[in-house]
C-alpha cells in the first residue's frame, strides 16, 4: 500500500508500506477518507514521521474471525488504540482509556497504525457504521472536526437558550459553530485572523476580534451585559484561555478543547472560580455512545459542507500540507485513493 511521509521541513512524500494484516478482533480498513488535523506541525517543524493521522472513514476488507463488524461494512475509523477492558472504556470514555495497546508489539509492526494510509488496522468495536447516503468525507468529519466540541456541548448541556463563545476558528472551532447551531445556541467567535473570522462568519458566527481593547465590552453588549453563558477554547493559547474565562458570565462553563502542551494558563481560584462559580473542564473527544448524535448533524446540518474545504487526492499530499499549515483551510481530507 502507500502511506504518507514526513522527510523533513516542509517535504511530504508517499511511499510503499506492507498491507496490514487482520488479527483476532482487529480488522483491515481500506481507507477513503483520511481528514487532516495537526500534523502540519512536524511538516514545518521539519519533524521526520513514518505513521501520520488519526482520523479516518473507510470500508471494512478484511477480517481474522466474525465479529462486530464484516467484510463490505462502511464504517467511521475512531482514534487511539484502547485496551477495550477498563471501566473507562466499558463506558465508552475510551479516549481516556490508560492502557492502550502497544500497536507494534500486537501486531508485529506498527503499519496499519496511521490514517493517512491506503489500509489500516482497528479494533471492531472502534468502527461505528455509516449510515446509508452519508459520504465518507462527511463520515469522517465525526473525528476531529465535530468531535471535541460536540463531547464538550455534550457535557455542558448546550442548548436554544445559550450563549456560547467559541475561541479560535480553525477547524475544531469551525466544528464547534455547526454544533452549537444545530443545539440551537447563539454563537460568537473570537477569531483574529481574517481568512479565518469570514469562514466563520459564513457558518452564522457573530465574530469578534479578541485583540480588540473592548473585546469582553462588545461579549458583554452581545449578552444582555452578562457575559457568555459557555465558552469553549479550539485554539490552545493562552491569551484565548484567558478570554474565555473573562467573557463568561457568573455560573458559566468553561472548555477547553485546544491542546496546550507548553504553557501553563494562570487562573486566580477566587475571583475566577469561587466568586463567579465558574465551572472549568478539559474535553479531549466524545463518548463513543454519542456516536449517532454525531452522525446526525452531519445528516441534518445544513452547514455541514462547508467545514471541508479542500478534498486531495493522497498523492497530492506535499500541495495538501501546505494548504493544510496555511492556517486558511477548513478541514483538508486526502483521498488515499484518488
Ligand atoms: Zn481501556
Ligand atoms: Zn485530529
Amino acid at each position: 500500500m502507500k502511506k504518507v511521509v514526513i522527510l523533513g521541513e516542509r517535504k511530504a512524500v508517499l511511499v510503499d508500506a506492507p498491507d496490514p494484516q487482520p488479527k483476532d478482533n482487529w480488522v483491515v480498513v481500506k481507507v477513503h477518507a483520511a481528514p487532516m488535523c495537526t500534523e502540519y506541525k512536524q511538516f514545518i517543524a521539519g519533524e521526520p514521521r513514518d505513521y501520520l493521522g488519526h482520523e479516518a472513514a473507510g470500508e471494512v476488507v478484511e477480517v481474522a474471525q466474525p465479529g462486530r463488524v464484516r467484510v463490505g461494512d462502511r464504517v467511521v475509523v475512531m482514534p487511539t488504540y484502547p485496551c477495550g477492558k477498563c471501566a473507562l472504556c466499558t463506558a465508552g470514555d475510551y479516549i481516556h482509556c490508560e492502557h492502550g495497546y502497544d500497536f507494534a508489539a500486537f501486531a508485529g509492526s506498527r503499519e496499519g497504525s496511521a490514517t493517512m494510509a491506503q489500509y489500516l488496522l482497528k479494533p471492531d468495536w472502534l468502527l461505528p457504521p455509516i449510515p446509508d447516503g452519508v459520504s465518507y468525507e462527511h463520515a469522517s468529519l465525526a473525528g476531529c472536526a465535530l468531535g471535541p466540541t460536540f463531547g464538550a456541548f455534550d457535557t455542558m448541556g448546550i442548548g436554544a437558550f445559550d450563549s456560547v463563545l467559541i475561541a479560535g476558528a480553525g477547524p475544531v472551532g469551525l466544528g464547534g459553530i455547526v454544533n452549537a447551531r444545530f443545539r440551537g445556541a447563539y454563537v460568537i467567535v473570537a477569531e483574529p485572523a481574517p481568512p479565518r473570522a469570514a469562514r466563520a462568519r459564513a457558518l452564522g458566527a457573530t465574530v469578534i476580534d479578541p485583540r480588540d481593547a473592548g473585546a469582553l465590552d462588545q461579549i458583554k453588549d452581545l449578552t444582555g451585559g452578562k457575559g457568555v453563558d459557555c465558552a469553549i477554547d479550539c485554539s490552545g493559547v493562552v491569551p484565548a484561555e484567558r478570554f474565555c474565562i473573562d467573557a463568561t458570565r457568573r455560573k458559566g462553563r468553561v472548555a477547553f478543547v485546544g491542546e496546550n502542551h507548553h504553557t501553563p494558563l494562570p487562573v486566580d481560584i477566587s475571583p475566577d472560580m469561587i466568586r463567579k462559580g465558574l465551572t472549568l473542564f478539559g474535553s479531549w473527544h466524545y463518548n463513543l455512545n454519542l456516536f449517532p448524535q454525531i452522525m446526525q448533524v452531519i445528516q441534518e446540518s445544513p452547514l455541514i459542507e462547508r467545514l471541508v474545504s479542500h478534498v486531495f487526492p493522497m498523492h497530492e499530499i506535499q500541495q495538501a500540507f501546505e494548504v493544510s499549515a496555511s492556517g486558511e483551510a477548513a478541514k483538508v481530507i486526502l483521498a488515499p485513493w484518488g
